[in-house]
């Protein structure tokens, strides 16, 4: 079945469009299989969980942290990931930036905006991205690479398609800002019920979980 979704899946998308799977809660022979079918980037939200996997796996796929991260998590994080997505304020970034440069490592990130403005929602609000941006940019062990959203939960998916397209606007702004920023490329929005959508409003990334590996069994 695994298989057969990601087939589908990479049929419909614009060969410039990357799919990560989102892996949380998967277990190791349902990310070989993908990893077989096809996907060479593996999304996780957790530190432990992805810790796990990546030993097992290694590094014959990437991995990007699609969760939120705590400081007290990032020499952690750096070690194990090729992609920080959800970079959300500044003394993350500078503890990132700390740490990468214990190893000599450049730390690829994207930003997380909050495009809804949600309460208790992590990413950065939209209109204190410019700034994030401009702080983020002189630490010379990340390489910001482009903008993460998720956008609100709603009982109808087609809603989310003025978030996603503040979140363009946001990116294009940036990249107006930095026409020499060549690594200012990812935009990273749609999930399994929104990534046609996202991808209509300029994603380049998006993270599919349950229409590649099936509903996840709640717990
Ligand atoms: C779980 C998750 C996804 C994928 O969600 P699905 O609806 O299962 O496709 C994408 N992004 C993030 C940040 C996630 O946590």
């Amino acid at each position: 079945m695994i298989k057969e979704n990601i087939v589908q899946i990479l049929k419909i998308i614009p060969k410039d469009v990357t799919v990560v799977a989102a892996t949380k809660a998967r277990g190791i022979p349902d990310i070989q299989e993908a990893w077989q079918a096809g996907i060479f980037i593996m999304g996780e939200n957790y530190i432990q969980e992805a810790k796990d996997k990546i030993e097992f796996i290694g590094k014959k796929v990437k991995w990007h942290l699609i969760g939120h991260l705590q400081k007290n998590k990032a020499k952690l994080a750096i070690n194990l990931f090729d992609m920080i997505e959800t970079l959300d304020s500044l003394e993350l970034a500078k503890v990132l930036n700390q740490q990468c440069q214990k190893i000599n490592k450049i730390m690829p990130v994207l930003i997380e905006v909050n495009s809804a403005r949600e309460e208790n929602k992590q990413g950065v609000l939209p209109e204190e991205l410019l700034d994030l941006v401009k702080e983020v940019k002189p630490l010379e062990h990340l390489k910001l690479m482009g903008l993460m959203t998720m956008g609100p939960v709603l009982n109808d998916y087609k809603l989310i398609r003025p978030y996603f397209r503040l979140t363009k606007q946001l990116f294009d702004q940036i990249k107006l800002t930095y026409p020499q920023d060549k690594d200012f490329i990812y935009l990273s929005m749609g999930m399994s019920d929104s990534y046609k959508i996202a991808i209509e409003e300029g994603a380049n990334i998006v993270r599919i979980g349950s229409a590649i590996f099936g509903n996840r069994e709640k717990k």
